[in-house]
C-alpha cells in the first residue's frame, strides 16, 4: 500500500495489529501500521511484529464517533429511572442537574463523562450544547465560560470535540419564550446574537487542531422559524457541521403541523436548513416526504437508540434512511449508557423486533455508522477509517473477555457480542490514550466521576447569578 512523507515534527511510531478491519467485509491479520504527526502513512497485512512495535491484541477497528451527546445529562444515570420515571421525572431532574453547574464544575463532570467515551473506544465527540449562560441568563465574563470548560474536559480525556454550539431560544414550536428558571440559561435572545457569540468562540479556538465548533438548533420547539436562517448562514459561511433534534416524539411532529402546516423535516427544508453537512437528530416519525427531502438534499441521520428507548420515543426508519444518500451516525445522547456497539446492535435488533425477520444489515454497515459515517458527520472527514492519509485513530476489542471468548475473529464479534468494557487500548491521533483498559492521564476516572456526580446531585445548590 501506498505511503506519505512523514511529518519531521511528530516522532513516529509503529502499531502492530494481531487483527484489523481495514474496510468491506473482511478483516486482515498481522498488520502493521505506520504512523507519523498523528496520521497513517503506510499498511501492511500479514507482516512479523518489528521489535519496536507497539502490539495490539485482539480486533482493532477504527476510532468511534458519538455524534450526539449532551454531557450533563451523564448525572441523571441510574437515578431517573427511581420509582419507574416518566419522561417528566427524567426532565425535571435534567433541569434541576442544569441549574447546579457551573464553568469549574462542568469541566470536571464533563472530564469524567469524555473519559468514560474514551475507555469505551469514542475518539471524537459531538457536543450538543445549549448550557451557555448564568443563572436567569445573564452571561459570564466570557459568554462562552460554559462552551470552554467542555473544551477542556475534553483535551483532559484527550478525545477530540466537535462543539455543537447551540441555538435555543423558545420553549414551545408556538414561539413562547423560555420558561423561568433552568431554561434561561440555554438563550442567547436571538440567532443573530447566538452567531455573534458562536463567531467569537470559533476565533478562540481557530488553533486548536482536536476542536471544531459546529453549529446547531435545538428543534423547531427551541428555534422559532425566523431565527433558524442566521444558524444556518453561520454554518454555511464556515462549512461547518450543523445538528438539530428533530421528529424525536409524535407530539413535536404534530405541534408543527398546527402551527407550520408541514412537518418539523420540511420546515428544516424550508428555510434551507438541510442539506450533506446538517444531522437530524433521531429522526424517530418521519414520512415518506420527510424520507424523500433527506434523500434528496443528502441530509444526515443521528439515531440514539439507548435514549430512544430509554425515554420511550419509538423506533425510527433505519432501512430506508441507511438507503439514503446522507450519513448515518449514532450517540448516546442522554447517556443512558456510553457505548456504540450497543448502538450499532441496537438498530439492526430494533429493526428484528418491529418487522419480526433477522438480519436487516450488516455488521460492516453497523460500525461504519459508529465510525465512518460518525466522525463524518462531525467534521472530522479524515477520521473513521484506517487507510493511509487517514487521522490514526485505533480501538483495540478484547477477542479472549468472557463474551467475547471464542466468538472468533470478526465484525459480528465487535457488533454483536462485544461491549464497551472489551476495549482494551484506544489511539486517538497517533496518541495512545487508553492502554489495557487504563486511561493514560486520568488515574481514577470512575472515582472522580462518583464525586464529581454526587457532589453536583446530592449535596449541591443552585448556582447563584454570575457577577456583572
Ligand atoms: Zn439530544
Amino acid at each position: 500500500m501506498g505511503a506519505l512523507m512523514p511529518d519531521p515534527t511528530h516522532t513516529g511510531s509503529t502499531w502492530w495489529c494481531e487483527h484489523a478491519w481495514l474496510g468491506d467485509d473482511t478483516i486482515s491479520s498481522s498488520v502493521m501500521i505506520s504512523v507519523a504527526g498523528g496520521r497513517i502513512t503506510s499498511i501492511a497485512p500479514n507482516t512479523h511484529p518489528p521489535r519496536s512495535a507497539r502490539v495490539l491484541k485482539g480486533l482493532v477497528v477504527p476510532g468511534m464517533a458519538n455524534a450526539h451527546s449532551h454531557a450533563f445529562h451523564r448525572a441523571l444515570r441510574g437515578r431517573t429511572q427511581r420509582d419507574r420515571g416518566t419522561f417528566w421525572t427524567w426532565r425535571d431532574l435534567m433541569y434541576r442537574t442544569a441549574d447546579r453547574l457551573d464553568p469549574d464544575s462542568y469541566r470536571l463532570l464533563a472530564r469524567g463523562v469524555y473519559a468514560e467515551m474514551a475507555l469505551a473506544g469514542i475518539t471524537a465527540v459531538g457536543e450538543f450544547h445549549y448550557l451557555h449562560h448564568g443563572p436567569n441568563g445573564r452571561p459570564y465574563a466570557d459568554p462562552n465560560a460554559m462552551g470552554k470548560a467542555l473544551v477542556d474536559g475534553a483535551a483532559d480525556a484527550g478525545v477530540r470535540l466537535t462543539l455543537l454550539d447551540t441555538c435555543y431560544l423558545s420553549s414551545g414550536v408556538d414561539g413562547a419564550p423560555l420558561a423561568p428558571g433552568p431554561q434561561q440559561r440555554f438563550g442567547d435572545g436571538s440567532g443573530d446574537a447566538w452567531a455573534g457569540r458562536t463567531e467569537s468562540l470559533r476565533q478562540d479556538l481557530s488553533e486548536r487542531t482536536d476542536v471544531i465548533v459546529g453549529a446547531a438548533v435545538h428543534s423547531v420547539r427551541g428555534v422559532p422559524r425566523e431565527h433558524i436562517p442566521a444558524v444556518v448562514e453561520w454554518s454555511n459561511s464556515h462549512a461547518a457541521p450543523l445538528h438539530v433534534h428533530s421528529s424525536e416524539q409524535t407530539a413535536e411532529v404534530d405541534q408543527c403541523i398546527a402551527v407550520h402546516g408541514c412537518t418539523p423535516t420540511a420546515l428544516l427544508r424550508d428555510v434551507g436548513a438541510l442539506g450533506p453537512r446538517t444531522t437530524a437528530v433521531h429522526a424517530t416519525h418521519l414520512t415518506d416526504a420527510d424520507l424523500a427531502d433527506l434523500d434528496r438534499t443528502a441530509t444526515g441521520v443521528c439515531f440514539c437508540p439507548t435514549t430512544e428507548r430509554d425515554l420511550g420515543d419509538g423506533i425510527g426508519p433505519a432501512p430506508q434512511l441507511l438507503d439514503s444518500a446522507g450519513l448515518f451516525s449514532l450517540g448516546s445522547d442522554s447517556h443512558a449508557v456510553i457505548d456504540l456497539f450497543e448502538e450499532a446492535r441496537a438498530v439492526e435488533l430494533d429493526e428484528r423486533l418491529a418487522r419480526r425477520e433477522r438480519g436487516v444489515f450488516t455488521a460492516s454497515r453497523l460500525l461504519g455508522a459508529a465510525t465512518t459515517d460518525g466522525q463524518h458527520a462531525l467534521g472530522w472527514t479524515d477520521a473513521g477509517r484506517i487507510s493511509v492519509g487517514e487521522r490514526a485513530d485505533f480501538v483495540a476489542v478484547d477477542l479472549g473477555s468472557i463474551r467475547t471468548a471464542g466468538c472468533g475473529p470478526t465484525l459480528e464479534t465487535a457488533v454483536f457480542a462485544a461491549t464497551a468494557t472489551d476495549v482494551t487500548d484506544v489511539v486517538i491521533d497517533g496518541r495512545h490514550i487508553v492502554a489495557d483498559r487504563r486511561h493514560h492521564s486520568i488515574d481514577d476516572p470512575a472515582g472522580e466521576l462518583g464525586q464529581c456526580i454526587s457532589a453536583l446531585m446530592d449535596t449541591g445548590a443552585p448556582q447563584k447569578e454570575p457577577a456583572r
